[in-house]
């Protein structure tokens, strides 16, 4: 089927990573400005400018940056009062880091199917699942098997196309649900003039090396609500309340802030966000043109009435073609080329096996049949 030459013609002479990261902005003179200055723990100007930048870009209100994506999800759940023993419900298709964050709040991940066309939380399924599970007992949602309330969801943009997040907030609305949304993947990519992030009751992205861009490794919150951004900036702060010498904590908090020198690299990659996006845009073009006469399968489109990031480029071989996934990507890999298979649905692996969970027959397709490829911007060349 030649597969792999297809995939080679994208890449040309190059053998990059699945996502390796580009810095050939203002990277090392904000970094060494950052050292100079002394400041380069949780203090300082560049937490300050990133989170700035962030603001604007995504026109949120709020933005908070902290050490990683996954502690960003911890704590916007625990800011939007998720507490020990409740239900989350958590697409069954993501990275594993959706399902840990509910776990490192104490609470359960609840698994739901996925979307066969956005590859994100289908809100069919959704509403389906909790109507079939669903109990309410003084105003509250139950999980009518387990007892426990079902208290949030957590819809993640796949690969950075929008969810259908209108449809997920209808349903949230009807069963009460908080909205903690993880658009890890997703900066950059909108739903009609709204950033991802800003729909729910907050918002999370991940500036880890393999993201759209990257501070080392970091995390956002973003939010529109001054109370809920003031309780995260608490507790990513170690619940400190301001004295002028004494060490004054009024909760059980987490040090959680970026700090500075992370931010000096992501206020260097913020600068080229729009470069990236046209790159990231740009190289999908190249595989969608590359495999448009290709028998086996089609590359991952844009999703209707929304802007995707084009975060990770995937192809989705025909069903009857899943049979050979691992054969192609092993031979991928043997010719030095990176691609991977979609996560493991979560339910299926040994941390989760146990929890609560709806059918998810999209979500194992989807597994068995989607191949990602190199996503580098690096594999866009500049033209003098
Ligand atoms: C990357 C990612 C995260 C976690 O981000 P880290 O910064 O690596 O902790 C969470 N959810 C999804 C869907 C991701 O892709």
């Amino acid at each position: 089927m030649q597969f792999i030459h297809r995939v080679s013609n994208v890449m040309g002479e190059r053998t990059d990573g699945l996502h390796e990261p580009v810095f050939q902005g203002n990277e090392k003179k904000y970094l060494l400005e950052c050292i100079d200055s002394g400041y380069v723990s949780s203090v300082g100007k560049f937490v300050e400018r990133f989170e700035s930048v962030v603001r604007d870009y995504v026109g949120a209100e709020h933005a908070i940056a902290v050490v990683n994506g996954t502690t960003a999800l911890h704590l916007g759940l625990l800011a939007t009062g998720i507490k020990p023993n409740d239900e989350v419900i958590v697409p069954a298709l993501s990275f594993i880091a959706t399902a840990n964050a509910v776990s490192h709040a104490g609470a359960i991940p609840h698994f739901v199917d996925v979307d066969e066309t956005t590859w994100g939380m289908s809100p069919v399924a959704l509403s389906a699942h909790l109507a079939r599970v669903g109990q309410w007992r003084n105003g509250r949602l139950l999980n009518r098997n387990t007892r426990r309330p079902i208290t949030a969801v957590v819809p993640m943009h796949t690969l950075g196309h929008p969810v259908d997040i209108v449809g997920i907030l209808e349903v949230a609305k009807q069963y009460k649900l908080r909205v903690i949304e993880d658009s890890a993947e997703s900066l950059g990519s909108r739903v009609g003039d709204i950033h991802t992030g800003l729909f729910g009751d907050v918002g999370v992205f991940s500036f880890n090396g393999n993201k759209t861009i990257t501070t080392g490794g970091g995390g956002a919150l973003v939010t529109n609500n001054s109370n809920l951004a003031a309780k995260i900036r608490h507790l990513s702060t170690t619940a400190r309340v301001p004295d002028r010498f004494e060490f004054i904590h009024d909760e059980i908090g987490y040090n959680h802030r970026m700090p500075n020198l992370n931010a000096a690299l992501g206020v260097a990659q913020m600068e080229q966000l729009p470069t990236f996006l046209s790159k990231q845009r740009t190289l999908f073009t190249r595989y969608a043109e590359e495999f448009s006469d290709f028998s086996g399968g089609k590359m991952k489109k844009e999703n209707e009435e929304a802007t995707g990031n084009f975060w990770l480029q995937a192809f989705l071989l025909d069903a009857e073609h899943a049979g050979i996934r691992d054969e192609l990507i092993s031979d991928c890999l043997d010719a030095g080329i990176a691609v991977r298979p979609l996560w493991k649905p979560l339910n299926t692996l040994a941390p989760y096996l146990n929890a609560p969970s709806s059918p998810s027959p999209i979500t194992t397709d989807l597994y068995e049949r989607v191949i990602c490829l190199p996503s580098s911007t690096k594999l866009i060349v500049d033209v003098a």
